[in-house]
């Protein structure tokens, strides 16, 4: 019956606890007295299997006499033998036992020992260890009620590890709210602010701290942030938008539902990067005025030269040669600007697109630069094909950068295949060809802006470097992928996919 109380006892004593070092020194106070020991030691390991908390006999040592007392106990005393062993043993007289050490300063007064592992879900969590000054006073039944002490002790010793590994975990992650340069703001289903971090305070210069259960609207009044929430929440949906502060600053914000919570936005500052737009808007403008215009100009007096007088053969080469870099200087700025439109988005009218019937009228004016050039082109293209929604012109544009690189790229006598099919929600279009081919270490570049192939074969090809680098950027604003396969000499396929739309 004692036993039986004294283990229930021991049980609420430690199940009240969730500090580690509380709990070790209760578990040594109520086992002491419980088998009529003189003192005890006790120590748990960590998942690696250190020592991370230990309440010794010996009181008071400096750190370094701890440890190597832990040591020796581990490696050749009871201790280790009782966690290498996975049972408890009893020392009757430790003058008879060697696994009792008897470590040199030989102050404990000791004939008997006892010790018991602490064992959870399989794994020897700890060791408890108490001695007596005579010999012969441990038993049997001791070890029965020892062990069974221990057992509630590794109970308690895992909560007290799951509680400071959540709390610490907790305060990881109020650390990286608090530090986030990110603003992040929390609601629950009934858009009732559960959570918002500094920088979400500092943005909606929100008075801290927050009424519990204070409604979005009461507590951040910006209209874009407000409407962002209740787009979101309408439609159960993940949503977008650009958030504008007060101080001038732009966010660029998503709110995402999250299962079990409610709504969480996460907004950054993308302040300089509408900076940086700005600024390419403004490189646009002027590029496509400041440096065409006279680029026309030379244009056209080139144009009036030979009017104002006769001019021999090498003024009319000089002329020629003018006109050629004029021409090449053009093109590019060509698609510079057209680059920068597509990236800003710019022009782009979504229709809801036959992409067989695209495809074939994008092949007419290619098909018969091909034949100059003694290239066939062959196609492969399923018909019909899913609907795609696209900006046909761009998609037009694309296939005509793809198939003109093809033609560029080809020796006379080529061919080049196009296909096209539908897999996984996506129309997929390749254009092969059996060209010259591109080397690995480049064909990861080949979709920069103004990367060209600089090789023997391609350093009389003109070009800018941009059209691949317009392909993707229409692609991309398709919600599509591009990619490249090639070989060196046996040719290239360069593909795209869109996704199929489900608007008809
Ligand atoms: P460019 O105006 O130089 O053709 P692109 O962006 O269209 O610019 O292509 C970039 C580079 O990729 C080209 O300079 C060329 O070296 C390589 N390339 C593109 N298409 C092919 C192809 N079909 N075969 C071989 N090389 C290609």
């Amino acid at each position: 019956m004692s036993e039986t109380r004294l283990l229930y006892d021991i049980s609420r004593k430690l199940n009240s606890d969730l500090d580690l070092d509380r709990i070790l020194s209760d578990v040594l106070a109520l086992t002491v007295p419980s088998v009529d020991a003189r003192d005890g030691s006790i120590m748990v390991f960590d998942d690696a299997g250190r020592v991370s908390h230990q309440i010794l006999i010996r009181k008071g040592l400096p750190p370094h006499q701890v440890r190597e007392i832990i040591g020796k106990v581990l490696t050749g005393g009871l201790a280790g033998w009782v966690v290498a062993h996975r049972q408890g043993a009893v020392v009757s007289d430790i003058k008879h036992d060697e696994r009792w050490l008897l470590l040199p300063d030989g102050c404990l007064e000791t004939g008997s020992a006892i010790a018991v592992p602490l064992i959870r879900r399989d794994k020897v969590v700890g060791v408890l260890t108490l001695i007596h000054p005579q010999p012969n006073h441990f038993n049997e039944n001791h070890l029965v009620l020892l062990t069974s002490i221990a057992n509630q002790a590794a109970v308690a010793v895992e909560n007290a590890r799951l509680f400071r590994a959540v709390q610490e975990e907790q305060a990881k992650l109020q650390a990286i709210l608090d530090e986030a340069a990110d603003a992040i703001l929390v609601t629950d289903n009934d858009g009732r602010v559960l959570l918002m971090n500094p920088a979400a305070r500092l943005a909606f210069r929100a008075g801290a701290p927050l009424p519990e259960g204070a409604r979005l609207q009461d507590a951040v009044d910006n209209e874009d942030l407000l409407a962002l929430f209740q787009q979101a929440m309408e439609k159960g949906l993940p949503q977008e938008k650009e958030i504008r502060l007060p101080d001038g600053r732009t966010l660029f914000a998503t709110a995402t539902p999250v299962r079990d919570v409610g709504w969480v936005a996460v907004m950054q500052d993308i302040t300089h990067l509408k900076k940086l737009d700005k600024m390419k808007s403004d490189f646009v403008a002027i590029v496509s005025h400041d440096l065409r215009s006279p680029l026309q100009m030379i244009y056209t007096y080139t144009g009036l030269i030979p009017e104002a007088g006769p001019i021999n053969e090498t003024q009319r080469e000089f002329i020629e040669g003018i006109n050629h870099s004029v021409e090449k200087m053009s093109a590019l700025i060509r698609a510079l600007l057209d680059l920068a439109k597509v990236e800003a988005g710019m022009d782009m009218t979504m229709k809801v697109c036959q992409m067989d019937n695209l495809i074939r009228a994008s092949l007419i004016a290619p098909s018969k630069q091909a034949a100059l050039k003694g290239i066939s082109i062959h196609t492969e293209i399923d018909s019909p094909l899913p609907l795609v929604a696209g900006d046909p012109t761009r998609l037009e544009q694309v296939m005509s950068n793809l198939l003109g690189n093809a033609i560029k790229y080809t020796p006379a006598g080529g061919q080049i295949t196009v296909t096209a099919w539908a897999a996984d929600c996506e129309v997929i279009v390749e254009v092969t060809d059996t060209g010259i081919g591109i080397a690995p270490e480049d064909q990861a570049h080949l979709f920069e802006k103004f990367f060209r192939v600089r090789s023997p074969q391609t350093k009389d090809i003109e070009g800018t470097g941009l059209g691949l680098a317009i392909v993707k950027s229409i692609i991309e604003r398709h919600g599509g992928r591009v990619w490249v396969r090639s070989q060196p000499g046996v040719g290239s396929t360069f593909g795209f996919a869109l996704p199929v739309t489900s608007v008809l």
